[in-house]
């Protein structure tokens, strides 16, 4: 992590190119998606909670026709012909106006785990993979899920997966449990890239594990319950506890080879872990934005809520706090733009802590502002806190990253292993 050299002719700025997409994706976030979030989430509790209504096929479906058409789709196909061919720096931009509501993401097609999930499928499928999974899945006509985290493992180290996978004939056949398997709820997720366990003696640490492609409906495949957090089980999407009980796909369906499953997803998580980043930036953004506005909006004591006790050291602090985050992950992306994966981890793992950090603060202070209604259904800061509570753990704990970030700060010291 060398400062000075790494950061030699470090552009951080939007370009000229992206100005105008921006302007399009933050008018349509703020005039047409975000508007109708509330709606299209009252929604799910009419229904039967694991499909989606009429209506909330007619909002979604909708928008999503509206972004494609206007050409305003797929941005997070960075460095490629088939995108914009933006990169991450640029993307980044984008994803933090989509953060601001919860639809927008998969309205431009670059919602999680699809984006990362799409990532693998272009970088590690064959030509039948792709024509299968990757091609419907740019098109937005299907979803997918991705199936690491076991119940029965500390999953943050990885190479605790211990889903059974075992070659038989022309075959693999799949055996264990998968739980927080986001997205599994979604009757239109049709694809599971899933990490199992595939032991090979010969072969070091990092290389007794594969990826698999599953398609959802597979007999054996049982989604046991829908893990909820703080109460909630985010239907349709839903983060599912799933058994596999002697599931079996061709062996044409391993990504790669066997014993590459580490390798796959160091590809995968980087590029996911950053877009939540961002995200919950722009979350941030939209809860500061929301406690300003309150706190100019009421009084008490004679005065704005603004203008009481410390309000004005708290929305000052959010704003300095979202723009050092916001430095640090375009620094990030930008780690990751110059194409050396391993000389960007340290980079991500650091936003990865920072950006929930500095989010759930804002979001907590934009509560507190608003009063009581700051934590009911008036308002989505509740639920935004709690999606960016989530962010502390999903694609792998703070304490895991922490430790990347000071592995590498410590090996400028010394020569061991540490
Ligand atoms: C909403 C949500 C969505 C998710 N979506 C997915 C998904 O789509 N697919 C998927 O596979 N998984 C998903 N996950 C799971 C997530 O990636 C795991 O929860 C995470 O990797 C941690 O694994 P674990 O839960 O087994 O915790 P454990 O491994 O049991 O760790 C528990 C705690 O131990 C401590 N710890 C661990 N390592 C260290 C260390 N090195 N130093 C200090 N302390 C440490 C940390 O405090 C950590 O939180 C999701 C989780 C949530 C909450």
């Amino acid at each position: 992590m060398n400062m000075t050299a790494s950061s030699s002719n470090m552009a951080l700025g939007m370009t000229e190119r992206l100005k105008p997409i921006h302007e399009k994706v933050a008018a349509m976030v703020r005039d047409e998606i975000a508007p109708l979030d509330e709606e299209f989430l009252a929604e799910v509790e009419k229904g039967d909670r694991w499909g989606y209504t009429p209506r909330q096929s007619e909002i979604l479906e909708g928008l999503k026709k509206k972004a494609k058409e206007a050409g305003l789709w797929n941005f997070w196909l960075t460095d490629s012909e088939r995108g914009y061919g933006l990169s991450t720096v640029e993307y980044a931009y984008l994803a933090e106006e989509m953060g601001k509501s919860h639809l927008a993401a998969e309205v431009f097609n670059c919602s999680a785990p699809d984006t990362g999930n799409m990532e693998v499928l272009e970088r590690y499928g064959t030509d039948e993979h792709k024509a299968k999974w990757l091609k419907p899945l740019l098109e937005g006509e299907i979803r997918s899920a991705f199936l690491m985290t076991e119940p029965e493992v500390a999953s943050s180290d990885a190479t605790n997966v211990s889903m059974s996978c075992m070659r038989d004939g022309d075959d693999y056949v799949l055996n264990g449990e998968k739980w927080w398997s986001s997205g599994a709820g979604d009757p239109r997720c049709k694809i599971y890239i899933v990490m199992v366990h595939t032991p090979d003696e010969s072969r070091p640490r990092h290389q007794q594990h594969s990826m698999v492609l599953v398609p959802a409906g597979t007999p054996g495949i049982e989604i046991l319950r829908a893990m909820q957090v703080f109460g909630e089980d985010d239907a349709p999407h839903g983060h599912m506890h799933v058994k596999l009980t002697d599931v079996r796909v061709p062996a044409s369906n391993l990504l790669m080879r066997e014993g590459a499953g580490f390798e796959i997803s160091q590809g995968r998580l980087g590029p996911g872990r950053i877009h939540h980043c961002m995200r919950a930036i722009g979350q941030a953004e939209a809860a500061l934005e929301a406690m300003c506005k309150r706190s100019l909006q009421r009084e008490a004591f004679g005065k704005k809520l603004a203008q009481l006790g410390a309000n004005y050291d708290i929305i000052a602090n959010a704003r300095m706090e979202i723009e050092m985050a916001r430095l640090l992950c375009l620094k990030a992306a930008w780690m990751m733009d110059k194409g050396d994966a391993r000389a960007a981890a340290p980079w991500i793992s650091q936003i990865k802590v920072i950006a929930p950090q500095v989010a759930l603060k804002v979001i907590d202070e934009a509560m507190q502002m608003h009063g009581g209604a700051g934590i009911s259904q008036d308002f989505q800061l509740a639920r935004a806190w709690t999606h960016v509570r989530t962010l502390r753990f999903a694609d792998g704990p703070d304490a895991v990253h922490r430790r990347q970030v000071a592995r590498q700060e410590l090996k400028r010291y010394t020569q061991e292993k540490v």
